[in-house]
């Protein structure tokens, strides 16, 4: 159980900066199902020691980064000095005799074999879906931010939401005059169990809404009011076959059988021999991107057909606004009450070594297991706001956020769908 001391519990902010933040579709998610983890992450701004390169996100952030440069001149190159650097890194930690368990050394493979993996996959999937002609790519990695109106109903005062994203892509189709946001994606899972749902989820709504302030930055004013006529989704299955034994190269033998029913006869074996081969695996994978068609790669458009502010995404964001600027406490931020959160894709929340003591204890497991990591700064205009709390737990700093942007002009809600 959890102290019900208030100061008790305000002191544990005392010496500590914690940050008032715009928000981004995962921080909106993270929010609504837990408000202690939208704390831990946004608020206070904690990350673990050190995170192991997981298997699965380094891949999936590398098969991003290629989908994003593998369009562009020397953009695999680019990914390539990218995972080398980091590769680097861990050399160095290595050597330097840090690795006792050996994290590092298996790091370091699995990022190598991820970019070769990553590298096959992307390969495989621009062959298969080559951009149309016509196609005008306004920008790619666009930094967008707006202060959303969430006020609802003409009684409510306004509700100033800071919302800001990066676009994967902005795309214009001169012929059919439209405008589509296009996001990468890979997945574990096979593509229709992965989209279930997805076009009433965060991402789609939250992108189309920036669209606006997208176009803006890229220069292209002449296109500002537009809202976005739909979302192309590029996206892609990992393949659930690994390089293996079978991808060494081989020779036939023919061998006559010695016993059984069909002694005598001639039969064809494969004797393999060497490591395995990169390139007998991508075609392997070739193989089981055929057979698994549409539902392993697929890219395609969804048109928007519903109001940019439609209730849902207004009662969402509603909901959420609070937490940005709220005392963080965990008097105010509860834990996930189903725990289900606590144990998603069945790994355990990195904050749980805090959530299962009492806070009085944070102090000393922050110290151990946790580093405080300043939020990035994508666009000035949304610059995250450090607040810091007097001894008494009255705040020492603080202002309403962000409602100098709405008053600037920032402040651009997309128009109501005809
Ligand atoms: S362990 Fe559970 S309750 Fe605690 S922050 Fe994580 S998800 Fe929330």
């Amino acid at each position: 159980m959890e102290s019900k001391n208030p100061n008790k519990t305000f002191a544990i902010l005392q010496n500590r900066s914690t940050f008032i933040q715009s928000w981004r579709q995962s921080s909106i998610k993270d929010c609504l199902r837990c408000k202690r983890c939208y704390m831990f992450r946004y608020r206070w701004c904690l990350v673990p020691n050190y995170t192991r390169v997981s298997k699965g996100s380094s891949l999936g952030s590398i098969v991003h980064r290629l989908f994003e440069l593998s369009q562009i001149p020397d953009g695999v190159k680019q990914v390539e000095k990218e995972v080398g650097e980091k590769i680097q890194e861990l050399r160095k930690i290595r050597d330097s005799g840090a690795d006792l368990l050996g994290d590092y050394d298996r790091d370091i493979k699995t990022l190598e074999q991820n970019f070769n993996k990553a590298k096959m996959m992307v390969a495989i999937f621009n062959e298969k879906f080559p951009r149309p002609a016509g196609l005008e790519v306004l920008g790619r990695e666009i930094k967008a931010g707006v202060v959303f109106n969430a006020a609802m109903g003409k009684d409510q005062p306004p509700l100033a939401v800071p919302v800001t994203g990066i676009l994967d892509e902005l795309d214009y189709m001169k012929d059919g005059d439209l405008l589509f946001v296009r996001d990468y994606k890979n997945t574990t899972r096979p593509i229709s169990f992965t989209l279930t749902g997805y076009q009433w989820t965060l991402q789609p709504r939250i992108y189309r809404i920036l669209v606006g302030a997208a176009l803006a930055q890229v220069g292209r004013e002449d296109l500002v009011d537009r809202v976005a006529d739909g979302f192309i989704l590029d996206i892609l299955q990992v393949p659930s076959i690994e390089m293996s034994g079978a991808d060494r190269d081989f020779t036939i033998k023919k061998k006559e059988l010695k016993s059984g029913p069909r002694k005598g006869q001639v039969i064809e074996e494969k004797e393999y021999f060497g490591d395995p081969d990169p390139i007998n695996y991508l075609e392997r994978c070739k193989l089981w991107y055929a057979e698994k068609g549409l539902e392993a790669a697929s890219s395609f458009a969804i048109r928007f057909n519903e109001d940019p502010m439609n209730a849902e995404l207004m009662t969402t964001l509603n909901d959420v606004a609070p937490y940005a600027g709220l005392v963080p406490v965990p008097e105010l931020f509860p834990r996930d009450p189903s725990a289900s959160f606590c144990k998603e894709w069945e790994r355990v929340c990195e904050y749980y070594p805090l959530c299962s003591c009492d806070p009085s204890a944070w102090p000393a497991v922050i110290e151990s297991q946790y580093k405080m990591e300043q939020p990035t700064v994508d666009n000035p205009a949304f610059a995250p706001i450090e607040v810091e709390y007097a001894e008494t737990g009255a705040v020492a700093k603080y202002k309403p956020i962000f409602l100098e942007g709405a008053e600037n002009g920032i402040h651009r809600n997309p128009k109501p769908t005809a």
